[in-house]
């Protein structure tokens, strides 16, 4: 059985019993491993949210065993038992850290009104009033039914869709059948996992 980096840590975790399987004195390793910030971590295993690549990382959080504790995530890393990028991530992947815990991070939906140099908070429900109003309003004034030449076309040439890296298989395939029932040909989105 193929022994991984994180198997060979994990065995050194337990007691330093590898150190007879492997040979060597692993006592170093096991003093470092106890003093990292990650020893008590919780591993949960995902996937970088920015780019189609899908690189494989591992997000360590403490505080999500003790019930009335919000799960901190403290550590973020790639997961060297990944096929994919091998526990390799590319800079933008390499601060996703920074994603998670970002104070600049938004939390609300926002929308920049017609002539507005600002854009506004609002809720949840607002803006899902407000897109199924703009795009009921849009298809209405801008479907097509015939071209110039009195060819049925049905497509709606107001309204477009651009699909974001963190979106699933799932969703796209429900994006599509959505855009695709209401006309729209400008439509992008992004092979995910
Ligand atoms: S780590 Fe870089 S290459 Fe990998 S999925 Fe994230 S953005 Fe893409």
């Amino acid at each position: 059985m193929e022994t991984t980096r994180r198997d060979f840590l994990k065995v050194a975790a337990v007691g330093g019993a590898a150190a007879t399987v492997f040979g060597f004195d692993l006592a170093p390793a096991y003093a470092q491993l106890r003093e990292l910030k990650i020893a008590r971590a919780t591993e949960t295993r995902s996937t970088c949210p920015y780019c189609s690549v899908s690189c494989g990382v591992i997000i360590y959080t403490i505080g999500d065993k003790a019930k009335n504790v919000t799960p901190q995530v403290i550590h973020v890393e790639g997961d060297p038992d990944h096929p994919i990028n091998h526990g390799t991530l590319c800079p933008k992947g390499a601060s996703l850290e920074q994603d998670i815990l970002n104070e600049r991070r938004l939390l609300k939906p926002q929308v920049r009104r017609p002539g507005a140099t600002a854009w506004e908070d609002i809720s949840w429900d607002q803006a899902l009033d407000e897109i199924a109003r703009w795009t009921k309003k849009t298809r209405d004034a801008t479907f097509v039914e015939k071209d110039a030449g009195g060819k049925t076309v049905n497509r709606c040439e107001g309204l477009a869709w651009t699909g974001g890296c963190t979106d699933t298989n799932e969703f796209n395939y429900l994006v599509v059948k959505t855009m695709r029932s209401l006309g729209v040909c400008y439509l992008e989105n992004q092979a995910r996992v």
